[in-house]
């Protein structure tokens, strides 16, 4: 019994060497797990379903031991993937997943997020992660052409990486302990895994008492990374 987690992929056809690591990290690991969670950043980036993705079309194809073998792959959103619809993540195998959601790992209550909405001293992140998420947002924005959305893709792709570039410390770009402490209280958990900062760790503290950890997983620009739980003697 075993549980596979990976996020921050960021896949993209300009980094082949990440996209062969996947194939054989699924042919040889992802596999042998009961289920694998992606909590998001999947793509570097993701336009719409409707958008021709020959990167789409990869992880396709590097899923298809998961589907021979009929083990369940899910997907949560990220912010560079939050567009990623029900039509592709049928496609592909992935059930997609709310975030934040909670399972039950081998006994243990878990709960799940990409790692962005914690990240709540980040202001200017936040207003434009508010406002992309909303329907009315979302159905403008697919509207326009494809070549229109790539562009506009591009150019946050550029903001945000000038925005960690200049003025904003690592502790803005990192998660705020109290919203961590919140949304594991909400929902009533003492294990968090996330990704999105690209810093793993497990962090251990007292959640108003007992011990609580929260796992960070990591990206995977220079080589895979994945957490495994496995289930306890
Ligand atoms: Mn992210």
């Amino acid at each position: 019994m075993s549980t596979l987690f990976i996020s921050d992929l960021h896949l993209d056809l300009s980094r082949p060497e990440i996209i062969r690591q996947f194939e054989n990290f699924i042919r040889d690991e992802a596999v042998q797990a009961d289920a694998l969670y992606i909590l998001g950043d999947l793509f570097e980036a993701w336009i719409g379903d409707d958008a021709d993705s020959e990167i789409g079309q990869r992880f396709i194809d590097a899923m298809q031991p998961m589907r021979d073998a009929g083990r369940p792959a899910f997907f949560m959103h990220g912010n560079r993937d939050f567009l990623l619809g029900e039509r592709y993540a049928r496609k592909a195998g992935l059930t997609l997943l709310p975030d934040p959601s909670v399972i039950n790992i081998h006994g243990t209550p878990t709960l799940m997020m990409h790692g962005d909405s914690l990240c709540i001293d980040d202001e200017t992140y936040q207003a434009f992660r508010t406002l992309s998420r909303s329907p009315e947002w979302q159905r403008s924005f697919l509207a326009r052409t494809t070549a229109e959305r790539q562009a506009f893709a591009d150019a946050a792709r550029e903001e945000s990486m000038r925005h960690t570039r200049d003025g904003n410390n690592e502790t803005i770009m990192d998660v705020n302990q109290k919203a961590v402490e919140s949304a594991m209280h909400k929902s009533g958990v003492y294990r968090l895994i996330h990704g999105h900062t690209h810093r793993p760790n497990t962090h251990g503290f007292q959640l108003s008492g007992p011990s609580a950890e929260r796992i960070v997983l990591g990206d995977w620009y220079e080589q895979g990374s994945s957490v495994n739980i496995k289930a306890g003697p």
